[in-house]
């Protein structure tokens, strides 16, 4: 976990914009040498000779987080890793971020330094850049829009759209424990709302919590990829949930798909919290999202190089389109998969 330090409060206004933009990015030192110019002109000026990736996301309080339990400097580190997760994803390396932010007078100074110590944080953990941004106010509220630059060679760019019947689906890590970490999350704020006093009992989620708050962009997978000499069919980030990325994967590229519920990649922390909960742990698996992994599809041919990787599971494979989208279960039935992952699973009787 991260630690928040700065108890002071300092009014935004007694900076006034320029002030707080050079405090918040003085200290930046550029890394790549294609970040020709950074914070302090009416642009930054970068330079590539390979293709470039660039991808955006945009948070809003109230609606993706909620301050009552996420600290500043979480926020600030997740709204990186979402961004680079997606460069991931294309299979390319992240180079540079902007930031751009509307703050209203209900944030002081020190408020504003944690979110940048984790978005600073996170640049220097992947080796990114902070290259510019926007500051403004807000009436009410905090938003964050943050957009990553990466880059890749032609040829190694993976798009959605290249899975073929046959082709196995891989997903790094392990699935739904963000999920689970915000209903944690969720329910002890219920209980201090209810009871001020109350201690959070958050021991036995101590992962999930984690990964909630602190989800890593799986940089290590492209470099281990290219290592394994395995160029995926197609790629998508887990944001959504494995349901429904799956459902990009092959309906962008015009397949079916057989996923095995025993399969599944599950924490005994998942699993265990699932009991607790009497949720379904496929369900949670299937539907989560902000898990944050790699979903991938491979050629059969390229098996023997990623077979007993501890950071990969294969956990079913790609079929002809008019097969359908499915899920197998333990008990051998095929369910159809849907956006919201199969809502049976709902239910755990
Ligand atoms: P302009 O008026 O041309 O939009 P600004 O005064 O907004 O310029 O920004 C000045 C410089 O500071 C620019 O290089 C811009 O990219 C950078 N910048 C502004 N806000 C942020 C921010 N929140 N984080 C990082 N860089 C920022
Ligand atoms: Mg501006």
């Amino acid at each position: 976990m991260l630690e928040d330090k700065n108890q002071n409060s300092t009014s935004l206004s007694d900076l006034g914009e320029f002030g707080l933009i050079r405090h918040l990015t003085d200290a930046i030192k550029l890394k790549h040498k294609s970040s020709v110019k950074g914070v302090g002109d009416d642009a930054a000026v970068l330079h590539f000779d390979k293709q470039l990736l660039v991808t955006t996301d945009l948070l809003v309080e109230g609606v993706h987080f909620d301050l009552s339990y996420v600290p500043l400097k979480h926020l600030g580190y997740k709204a990186v890793m979402v961004n680079l997760s997606d460069v991931y994803a294309m299979n390319g390396n992240a180079t540079q971020i902007t930031v751009s932010i509307a703050v209203s007078n209900r944030f002081p100074l020190e408020a504003v330094e944690e979110l940048y110590a984790g978005i600073h944080l996170a640049c220097k953990m992947y080796g990114v850049d902070l290259v510019g941004g926007d500051t403004t106010s807000s009436t009410k509220g905090l938003l964050i829009s943050i957009t990553a630059i990466g880059e890749a060679n032609k040829k190694d760019v993976v798009y959605r759209s290249g899975a073929k019947p046959n082709d196995l689906i891989v997903v790094t890590g392990d699935l739904g424990a963000a999920y689970l970490g915000l209903q944690v999350l969720e329910r002890e704020k219920q209980v201090f709302q209810a009871n001020p006093n109350a201690q959070p009992e958050l021991d036995n989620y101590t992962y999930l919590v984690e990964r909630q708050l602190k989800p890593e962009a799986r940089k290590d997978i492209i470099q281990l990829l290219k290592d394994l000499e395995v160029k995926p069919t197609s790629m998508i980030d887990i944001s959504d949930g494995l349901s429904s990325d799956i459902i990009h994967i092959c309906q962008q590229s015009e397949v079916g798909c057989n996923l095995y519920e025993d399969k599944f990649p599950l924490d005994p922390q998942v699993i265990a919290t699932c009991e607790e909960f009497n949720i379904d742990a496929t369900m949670v698996a299937l539907s989560g999202g902000e898990d944050y992994e790699l979903l991938f599809t491979i050629s059969l041919d390229d098996f023997d190089k990623i077979k007993g990787n501890p950071n990969l599971t294969v956990i079913g494979h790609i079929v002809d389109k008019n097969e359908g989208m499915h899920l197998v279960t333990r008990a051998n039935q095929k369910v159809e998969l849907t956006a919201q992952g199969w809502n049976a699973l709902l239910k755990k009787d």
